[in-house]
């Protein structure tokens, strides 16, 4: 074995092949597809760009001169124009567009029609207040309908929308703010969480302070309670300038297929987030395809996607994917265990959901809960689910399956970043028979492989560097600011190859399983194993609900191989548990993946979209100052980690 190789630990023998009756109905159900698209891709994504309008056709499909691609050359079209305007042409004019649920049980629907009203006023509004084609709008809203509108209104323009997530802090807002360079935010008066405000007016406030920030957009969610004092020179309220907007329709502005539609912060799970950029209409067709494909989507399915839009999943799966697409989403602004931890089951039962998209972590959460609260409620409208944000461990894969999927919606695992646009490694449910824990293998039109350092493709059994061989239509195009960054960090490894900076194994079958970051990687006496593993299999044990593991400098090994361990309810740490935890592991993967020492723990240290920062986990074991803690959900856990760690040594 090379050290270059990512041991194929787990040997997964599950699989689940689609049922005759999901086949049967499937957008895409025929294997031909696959190799259609891989000895045409060109040809592939010209067909596909058929399903999105063009003011005028593009000239040609692609222009590779790396790192950089430009698509869809010479077309013309407008992104708030496919997601809205062109349904309300069709029989989906009345058909809801945005199913909108606040925390609070208000809820709110808008179909295409009442969408297109809504988003016409803000491009008025916005250009009214000076927002021109190519400006930058950073936009900090909870989840409510108006931010939707917001990211429309501004594609309406032409403008790049820059979307913070409503967590983030002044401070990390400020960064995003100066970093894009906007001229004007739009946020709220406050947001919904667990029945508490967050003051997203009092972060903003200190936030635009020192930035070119002139004038502050603010809607109007909380009222009374929320205390945003108005700065009379600079803020205005959302509400009143839509009152005034013009209500004749604004015309869509036709935008070159290369244009920027918006830029977006990464997790930050490996440390300085970087300003994702990205086109038009590569993004378009690109995310416009995966609804069809991955998502199985029909004209009459619900689709529930549980991120936030401040993530990509978000962007791409509540907004421009399923808009794109005319179908109807499922948009819910609060917390999953407001007012009970059945939440996410009440609002698939009350709308009918027939998709639901949401995260390993989330699932794990629900697993730790207990299945009561899934079985509270009639799940019978749900056809397909969904997974994305980490690899997900083959004992979460099977509750989500059996609890919430009651072993009839097939899952797709979605491996995909912020810079890819959509998702990349899925199966087409129609077609591939899962694995719990892979994401199958690339979708039609993408080309992967797994290198091993020296830039050669590693045989099946073997692990390295995921790579993506080929441009796609919707991959970033640039670092906002930072050319350079680009090229280093995603093209600086292998010349014209795509480095994600994940590690992966392929197996036997061509499956792909992700493994973990790059950076995570542990190495114990020569053999390099993923993170993914290792917790994977601490989760198969019925006490565990949640691991992290990470690798910590050992004289002798190498590395040694901590772990992190929550519970699940009902159950408590003690010696005993540790060494059967050791000896689980040890008997599902190996004694060189024998944990060293396993520290049982309340919490874990998460970004705001809830991915484990195992760095930071790495800096508390080796007795390190921690570094940069700017996009973790809640710094607190840190310190009580810190001395936990010390006391449990
Ligand atoms: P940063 O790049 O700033 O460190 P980030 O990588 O966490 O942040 P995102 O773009 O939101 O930001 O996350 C993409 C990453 O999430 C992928 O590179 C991968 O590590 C992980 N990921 C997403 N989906 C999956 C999946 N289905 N299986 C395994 N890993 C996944
Ligand atoms: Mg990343």
């Amino acid at each position: 074995m090379t050290p270059n190789d990512l041991d194929a630990l787990l040997r997964e023998t599950r699989t689940f092949a689609p049922s005759e009756e999901f086949r049967r109905q499937a957008n895409y159900n025929d294997e031909s597809i696959y190799e259609e698209a891989a000895h045409n891709p060109e040809g592939y994504w010209a067909k596909q760009a058929e399903n999105i309008t063009w003011f005028h056709e593009f000239e040609s499909v692609c222009r590779w001169d790396p790192p950089h691609a430009q698509w869809f050359i010479g077309g013309k079209l407008n992104a708030a124009y496919n997601c809205v305007d062109r349904h309300t042409l069709t029989h989906r004019k009345n058909k809801a567009a945005i199913i909108w649920e606040g925390e609070p049980g208000d809820s709110r629907v808008l179909t295409y029609d009442m969408l297109r009203r809504e988003v016409d006023k803000a491009a008025h509004m916005l250009t009214e207040l000076g927002v021109k084609k190519g400006d930058r709008v950073t936009i900090y809203l909870p989840m409510v309908p108006e931010l939707p509108v917001a990211m429309l209104a501004c594609a309406k323009i032409g403008a790049m929308h820059s979307v913070v997530f409503g967590g983030f802090s002044a401070q990390s807002l400020k960064d995003r703010i100066l970093d894009a360079g906007s001229k004007l935010l739009i946020t709220a008066d406050g947001g919904w969480r667990r029945g508490k405000v967050i003051p997203l007016k009092q972060n903003a406030d200190e936030a635009v302070e020192g930035t070119p920030i002139e004038k502050v957009v603010v809607v109007k969610r909380i009222g009374e309670a929320a205390q945003a004092g108005m700065n009379p020179t600079r803020d205005v309220w959302w509400h009143e300038l839509m009152e005034n907007a013009p209500t004749k329709p604004f015309p869509a502005e036709p935008v070159d297929a290369e244009d920027y539609l918006f830029l977006l912060y990464t997790s930050g799970t490996t440390g300085k987030p970087k300003g994702i950029v990205h086109s038009t209409g590569g993004y378009l067709v690109g995310v416009n395809t995966s609804m069809r494909t991955v998502f199985d989507l029909k004209d009459d399915d619900v689709f529930f996607c549980t991120a936030d839009i401040g993530w990509i999943t978000g962007h791409t799966y509540i907004v421009y994917g399923p808009l794109s697409a005319g179908a109807t989403v499922v948009m819910y602004e609060g917390s999953p265990d407001y007012p009970d931890r059945d939440r996410y089951w009440a609002i698939v039962e009350k709308y009918g959901a027939t998709i639901l998209y949401t995260a390993p972590t989330s699932i794990r959460m629900f697993m730790k809960w207990g299945p009561q609260y899934v079985e509270k409620h009639d799940l019978s409208t749900l056809r397909l689910l969904g997974s994305v944000g980490e690899p997900i461990n083959p004992e979460a894969w099977m509750w989500y399956h059996k609890y919430v999927g009651q072993e009839r919606c097939p899952i797709v695992d979605t491996w995909w970043q912020t810079e890819t646009g959509c998702a990349m490694i899925a199966p087409l449910p129609g077609i591939v028979t899962t694995k719990p824990g892979s994401a199958t293998k690339a979708v039609p039109g993408i080309s992967v492989d797994i290198f091993d350092d020296d830039g050669n493709p590693v045989p099946p059994g073997h692990g390295g560097n995921l790579v993506i061989t080929k441009p796609w239509p919707s991959m970033l195009r640039t670092v906002w600011g930072d050319d350079e960054r680009f090229r280093k960090t995603y093209f600086g490894k292998f010349e014209g190859i795509y480095l994600p900076g994940d590690g992966a194994y392929r197996d036997q079958d061509g499956y792909y399983w992700i493994v973990g970051r790059l950076d995570d990687v542990i190495n114990v006496s020569g053999h390099r194993i993923g993170t993914a593993e290792v917790e994977s299999s601490l989760v198969a044990h019925p006490a565990v609900a949640e691991a992290a593991v990470i690798g910590r400098a050992h004289e002798v090994k190498g590395q040694a191989i901590t772990a992190f361990v929550i519970l699940k309810e009902g159950h408590t740490g003690s010696d005993d548990l540790v060494a059967e935890l050791k000896q689980f592991v040890v008997e599902q993967i190996g004694a060189m993946a024998r944990p060293e020492e396993i520290i049982f723990t309340a919490d874990l240290p998460k970004t705001r979209s809830g991915k484990i920062m195992r760095r930071l986990l790495r800096d508390i074991a080796e007795g390190r100052v921690v570094g940069d803690t700017t996009t973790l959900a809640d710094p607190a856990v840190v310190e009580q980690l810190k001395s936990q760690y010390k006391d449990q040594e």
